[in-house]
């Protein structure tokens, strides 16, 4: 198709938060025939996965709403609508349900695939017009952890390092990821790097991942016991006499508190709780604490947790007795799940005001609302509920409707049993996205159609803080709309919708951004930056205050954006809490991506390719355990926990330990049918991936 290419027009991938430069190529017609990826950017010079290269098959792709559609109960057929009909219909059932139970009583539910501009105006809407507090993303269900470590730690969220640590580090430790299958890309520029210039590479995972047999030395853990291992590893740099201890006097506080803690985490002890042996505990504390600079990653096997916020916390400590945050190939950095997570932590308002503001610091009310034009009373002044505190809230009649943007509840959320439930009570759930057959319609009373990608203009940030770019390419598909217009609209019901401007273009939207980030103290500064330069640049990664070009990384000067400037050593002790496997339910269950699908497949199922590779649930299992319970590969079994039961086919393999079996977690109906969720108590997170099942044969 490249030969028929009249047109080369310049997006940003928007499946991962690797970040990936794409260049769409349009025939004659203005019709997008193939994707490649873009040569100049640095992120992915020129590279893309399966899921980039097919990308440009969603804009036509089965499943995508072209219309409105309203009923006034779930259990009715829908009716097309106009979109003033849609728009009416939802803006009387909030005001309704905010005049009868109270402005709390509707809650906001988005997501981390919009455009930063989308973001921001949600939050306006949001925060400023409808004025609930009830208002979150689903980045609570992969991120919450991390923005919750890094405030715990360093003061703010934001990932001090960037892919470029990967040429300039000695050691890499990574936890919980999965790196080749997760974010194919940032895996080929670390692997790019090792083979220019070898260093250890170190894996903590409790299942033998792709990443794992990649590394040079692969630490199984037991599952939910990184802090343990971690405590260990400190144990030994202090014994040893291996910490930095320049850095820990001139650039942190609360070294007494955590060597207190770390005392009781002696290896020989450790290695009974976290299933990795004292020597190796050993060794791999002095490999890392001797390398002129190591750095660690991590991604959901640590942010999906009941202890995911400490398991941060605890990887920063690691970093920072060893002196390796803020400096070349020595960092803490998280690689972030959805290609806006990011965008949505800095600009959304969810958790908080635009640009890191907090609603608990009055004078970062008072700074909004003076941007806004209206009064700082209208703000809570701290956060409301999480998601996975709006669906209990929901069960008991404190939410009354809510609001869907792109994010899939039914596939998504622990224990979908219930989520089902709480669904089914809603007075009023209106639904946003751009598949009219994703899984959560089933229960909405109005439905929105939304553009998708390459169909709007506008940001994302990726895991390094890169801001980077999609144009407009093609006409918004049917009669949907981009996610930009719908809140801009909605804006126009409420009182406040006249005295907050709105700005007519998410480019415009961005300049107002770049204002409202302007200032030497803040962290988050964008206004050096215009959507030319950023095409120009290929990203940008901020802060960039005006005549700046972007910064590789954060706190280079040893200083946090803490009250003293130091950093937080926050001793992390273990508590073991999660269900763990029995004589009832004698399996560990794990969950994760596979590299042809994103999320709950409201796209990658609806692309040939993607589809053809992974089509089916299926679970691995180890053959010694198949052999017990007489089960053969390709069978189907029913895997049952005290939640639910869901039917998956077997694929034996040795990457799981006998008592372990792992489900992918993109299929409705599956995985999340069984487990728990309990929750992080910082960052109110679900444990995904630590609870107990049985298996029967089917
Ligand atoms: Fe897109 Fe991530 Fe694949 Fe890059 S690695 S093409 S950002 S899905």
């Amino acid at each position: 198709p490249e030969k028929r290419v009249a047109h080369w027009s310049y997006a940003t991938c928007a499946y991962c938060s690797t970040g990936c430069s794409i260049e769409l190529g349009l025939d004659s017609s203005g019709k997008v025939i193939t994707s490649r990826g873009n040569a100049k950017a640095d992120v992915n010079r020129g590279k893309l996965c399966i899921k980039g290269l097919l990308e440009h098959e969603l804009f036509d792709s089965k499943g995508r709403g072209s219309e409105p559609l309203i009923r006034q109960h779930h259990h009715e057929p829908f009716a097309p609508a106009s979109w003033q009909q849609a728009m009416d219909k939802t803006a009387t059932a909030i005001k309704t349900i905010q005049e009868k139970h109270g402005r709390d009583a509707f809650a906001v539910v988005s997501t981390g695939q919009l455009l930063t501009e989308e973001f921001y105006t949600l939050g306006k809407l949001v925060r400023g017009c409808i004025g609930t507090n009830n208002y979150d993303g689903n980045t609570t269900l992969c991120m919450a952890s991390a923005v919750s470590g890094y405030k715990r730690s360093f003061g703010s969220d934001g990932a001090p390092g960037c892919y470029d640590d990967f040429d300039k580090t000695d050691c890499l430790m990574a936890f919980g990821s999965n790196l080749p299958e997760q974010h194919p890309v940032i895996y080929w520029r670390l692997k790019e790097a090792r083979e220019k210039r070898p260093f250890p590479l170190i894996v903590v995972d409790p299942r033998v991942t792709m990443f794992a047999q990649m590394a040079d030395i692969h630490l199984a853990v037991t599952p939910g016991t990184d802090c343990v291992l971690i405590n260990a590893m400190m144990y030994v740099i202090f014994d040893e006499n291996l910490a930095d201890t320049a850095f820990i006097e001139q650039h942190t506080k609360g070294l007494s508190e955590l060597t207190k803690i770390i005392e009781d985490y002696n290896p020989k002890l450790a290695q009974k709780v976290c299933g990795i042996d004292e020597d190796t505990i050993r060794s791999v504390a002095r490999l890392y604490a001797k390398a002129a600079t190591a750095m660690s990653i991590w991604t959901m096997g640590i942010n999906q947790s009941t202890h995911g916020s400490d398991g941060v916390v605890n990887i920063n400590n690691l970093n920072l007795i060893t002196g390796n945050i803020g400096k070349p190939g020595g960092t803490s950095l998280s690689i972030t799940g959805q290609c806006n997570a990011m965008g949505t932590r800095e600009w959304s308002s969810c958790s908080g005001l635009p640009g890191y503001r907090a609603l608990e610091n009055p004078e970062h009310r008072q700074q909004v609302a003076d941007f806004w034009g209206i009064t700082p009373d209208f703000f809570p002044e701290k956060r409301g509920l999480t998601e996975t505190d709006i669906f209990p809230a929901i069960e008991t009649g404190e939410i009354k409707g809510l609001w869907l943007v792109a994010t899939n509840p039914m596939t998504s959320m622990p224990n979908t049993s219930r989520i089902r439930k709480a669904l089914e009570k809603l007075d009023f759930l209106v639904v946003q996205d751009s598949y009219s057959d994703v899984e959560t319609n089933q229960y909405a009373h109005v439905y929105l159609p939304a553009a998708i990608w390459a169909e709007k203009e506008g940001c994302f940030t990726n895991t390094e803080r890169r801001i980077n770019l999609t144009r407009k390419s093609v006409p918004n598909y049917a009669n949907s709309q981009s996610d930009f217009w719908i809140f801009t609209q909605m804006a126009k019901y409420f009182d406040h919708g006249s005295k907050i401007p709105f700005p007519p273009s998410p480019e415009l939207a961005f300049d107002e951004m770049k204002a409202l980030s302007k200032g030497s103290e803040r962290l988050l500064d964008i206004s050096g930056m215009s959507y030319d330069k950023i095409e120009q640049a290929t990203g940008i990664q901020w802060p960039c205050r005006e005549g700046e070009t972007g910064q590789a990384r954060l706190y280079t000067d040893g200083h946090f954006p803490t009250a003293d400037g130091k950093a937080n050593l926050i001793g992390v002790s273990f508590f073991d809490n999660n269900e763990k496997p029995d004589k009832r339910y004698p399996f560990w269950l794990n969950s994760g991506r596979v590299v042809e699908h994103f999320h709950t497949r409201t796209r990658t199922g609806k692309i040939g390719n993607c589809n053809k590779f992974s089509p089916i649930p299926y679970m691995e299992m180890n053959p010694d355990a198949a052999k017990k319970l007489g089960v053969k590969h390709q069978e189907y079994v029913r895997l049952i926990s005290r939640r639910s039961d869901a039917v998956a086919m077997v694929q034996l393999t040795h990457r799981v330990a006998p008592d372990m079996v792992f489900v992918p977690f993109h299929f409705f109906d599956c995985v999340n049918r069984l487990t728990l969720g309990l929750l992080d108590p910082h960052s109110r997170q679900p444990a995904f991936k630590q609870c107990a099942v049985r298996i029967v044969p089917v």
